[in-house]
């Protein structure tokens, strides 16, 4: 069986698309799609970059026979649009109905009629159509190497998740072990989270918290990738990982630097310390455990077809590189992390705060925003031991304090602002949320997201683009 077409869309694009066909009339619509494509080894996705409604009675019009169509020359125009910067053309309409929607036989003589020529002409990869209805929808591909395939689902990134298809999927019973969670989301919910597939970004003490509840709420595929081993000193906050895995007999202060060293290089990777916890969730989710950099291409390619990532690396190429990935394949990303800032002279405690920061797509970013600064690349990138090492601040070999309740605090609020909106009982109509925690005071505030226009990250020129475009990685 070919691999399924699916699409993606952001929050402010689907409103835009929705209100346009559904204005409350009952009569059909129309509007045309520009997507970039994220072709992976599970699927293939469409990413919608841009909505052009078309205007009833002047783009989109009735035919004598009733029927409605798009005019030639309105097609026409987005179809080299897209063909310019090898975007995927698709139009949609409307029918009536909720729940429910399939093609017309003269929707389906007019794709035949027009499909094949505009494959043609443009050497698009794709080009089709899709059909809604209100909560529903439709969609028929046409491929370049001549094969034809529906739309398996669209998926409505924002507030609430929304997964629409043709008809009303079954939903099956939730595992009895999941029968208190499922009281508070329903069977449907646990089975949203069931279909997820999440990345980790970091395992270290943040992120070994995300891998853990991640599973046990029930998600069905875990991608964790990080390329650091666990010391000794991580043992306070690495959920799961023993002094085994750190090899302490060897590593241990007394050991001579050779012995030492060596225990450094035979300790346990982090990834497989978080997949071992992971696996013993009472409906274990799928694990892939990749301990390498996010920065190799390959890697960070493994993040395309993921539902939601979760950032808990602290370096700024890292940062910078989920932050694009986030932006170009429409997939929404949440900064965790915590910090201490002590007073380097007199050792005060200045401030000890965690923060979780949900961006976009299409809204907040973390480069607009200042903090993937000029100054920390430059610095990262330079300094090997920066790159590895979460646990040093400044340039210089201090190791910064960590606790694992500053974790807990931001990965509970990320993982618990992530299950709200994944199981559809989210009442904020944000796309974006930024919570800053402060453990000193006690105190709980909104920080503000920004996007800025002229960025080269989330901007029009890179916004869905998918593998059309290029990521920050290490080559
Ligand atoms: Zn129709
Ligand atoms: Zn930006």
């Amino acid at each position: 069986m070919s691999r399924p077409w699916s699409m993606r869309i952001s929050a402010e694009h689907w409103a835009q698309l929705h209100s346009h066909l559904f204005p409350g009339d009952s009569r059909e619509h129309a509007a045309t799609l520009r997507c970039g494509l994220a072709d992976t080894p599970s699927g293939v996705r469409l990413l919608v970059r841009e909505v052009t409604p078309a205007r009833d009675g002047i783009d989109f019009i009735q035919r004598p026979d009733g029927t409605h169509v798009l005019v030639a020359s309105f097609v026409l125009d987005n179809v080299l649009r897209a063909a310019t910067d090898h975007s995927v053309y698709i139009a949609a309409h409307c029918h009536g109905g909720a729940d429910e929607v399939g093609f017309s036989g003269t929707d389906l003589a007019s794709h035949e009629n027009s499909y094949p020529a505009i494959l043609h002409r443009t050497k698009a990869p794709a080009v089709g159509a899709l059909v809604f209805a209100r909560n529903a929808v439709a969609g028929d591909m046409w491929l370049q190497d001549g094969r034809q395939v529906p739309l398996h689902h669209l998926t409505v990134t924002g507030p609430n998740l929304q997964v629409l298809t043709s008809s009303p999927a079954p939903v099956a019973q939730a595992d009895s072990a999941y029968d208190r969670q499922a009281r508070l989301f329903g069977d449907r919910g646990q089975a949203m989270l069931r279909a997820q597939k999440v990345a980790v970004v970091g395992l270290g003490g943040a992120g070994s918290l995300l891998s853990q509840t991640l599973s046990r709420l029930g998600v069905g595929q875990l991608l964790l990738i990080d390329d650091d081993r666990v010391e000794t000193s991580n043992l306070s906050r690495l959920v799961g990982a023993t002094h085994r895995d750190a090899r302490t007999w060897l590593t241990d202060d007394q050991r001579p630097e050779w012995v030492r060293r060596l225990g450094r290089r035979l300790s346990t990777p982090k990834v497989t310390v978080a997949a071992r916890v992971a696996r013993t969730a009472p409906v274990p989710p799928d694990v892939h455990a990749v301990f390498r950099s996010v920065l190799e291409p390959d890697v960070a390619a493994l993040l395309r077809d993921c539902d939601h990532i979760f950032l808990a690396a602290d370096t700024a190429p890292a940062e910078l590189l989920v932050n694009a990935v986030g932006h170009q394949y429409l997939i929404p990303v949440t900064q965790v992390g915590a910090k201490v800032n002590i007073d380097r002279t007199t050792g005060t405690v200045r401030q000890a705060y965690a923060v979780s920061r949900l961006n976009g797509p299409r809204s907040g970013c973390l480069r607009c925003t200042g903090l993937v600064s000029s100054d920390r690349l430059r610095r990262d990138a330079t300094d090997p031991t920066q790159l590895r090492r979460q646990d040093y601040v400044g340039g210089e070999n201090i190791a910064a304090p960590s606790v694992i309740t500053l974790n807990a605090v931001a990965t509970s609020l990320a993982a618990n602002d992530w299950l709200t909106r994944t199981v559809g009982l989210n009442r904020s109509n944000a796309s974006t949320w930024w919570t800053h925690a402060d453990a000193l005071k006690g105190t709980t505030a909104r920080d503000i997201a920004t996007t800025l226009p002229e960025c080269p990250w989330c901007g029009p020129e890179h916004f869905g683009v998918g593998d059309a475009g290029s990521l920050p990685t290490r080559h």
